[in-house]
């Protein structure tokens, strides 16, 4: 079976917008500064973007205070991102504590990966629909080990079931995780040794 080139449907439904000269509202699920830094340059020249930081998985919440503050650093310092929203959810890991119960031995891009992608994704289509988006997105794909054939499922499946459009992504593509390590660099953001959880910690 052919994978999708989930960049290529990005940019066909985008430039759908584009003819007629409108740029429609994506919420989009960031996971932290880097992978955000080269996802927004890509997609912000196209879209009026809200960028949701919801990741109860992050362990613990110090490391989720410093990702979190390092994103809206990164926003705030840019004057082209001066019309980026910015929503914020508080800080729960019982919830995905509860969400992942059974999985915790799995392995990283595992079962639990899967639910977890899921968690989050599902939170972007709420707010998204509670904000009058036309889509959600999520930063997730930027990343190596993040198999965007399993996040645009995920992501299909709750667009589906909530009643708003997904927007399918591959950040990574494009040279865009080698770019985002290059923006890290320039604009000395905070990077991470681990995905989140504490499991993936250990
Ligand atoms: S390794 Fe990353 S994606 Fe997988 S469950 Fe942990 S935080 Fe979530």
């Amino acid at each position: 079976m052919n994978r999708e080139n989930a960049d290529n449907t990005m940019m066909k439904i985008l430039s759908k917008y584009a003819v007629d000269g409108k740029k429609p509202m994506v919420m989009l699920h960031v996971c932290c500064a880097p992978c955000a830094s080269a996802s927004i340059e890509r997609i912000h020249p196209l879209t009026r973007l809200t960028l949701l930081f919801y990741n109860p998985n992050i362990m613990p919440q110090q490391e989720y205070e410093k990702r979190k503050s390092e994103l809206i650093r990164m926003v705030k310092e840019n004057p082209d991102y001066a019309d980026v929203k910015f929503v914020d959810v508080d800080y729960d890991n019982s919830e995905y504590l509860q969400f992942v119960r059974g999985h915790e031995k799995d392995e990283e891009q595992g079962e639990r990966c899967t639910l977890c992608f899921s968690l989050r994704l599902r939170k972007t289509a709420q707010m998204a629909k509670l904000y009058g988006c036309d889509f959600f997105a999520t930063t997730l794909t930027i990343g190596p080990k993040k198999n965007t054939d399993v996040i645009s499922a995920v992501g299909r499946g709750i667009a589906k079931e909530e009643g708003i459009e997904y927007l399918p992504t591959d950040f990574k593509r494009k040279k865009g995780y080698e770019r985002s390590l290059q923006l890290s660099n320039e604009l000395a953001l905070y990077r991470q040794s681990y995905c989140g959880c504490a499991f993936a910690r250990k």
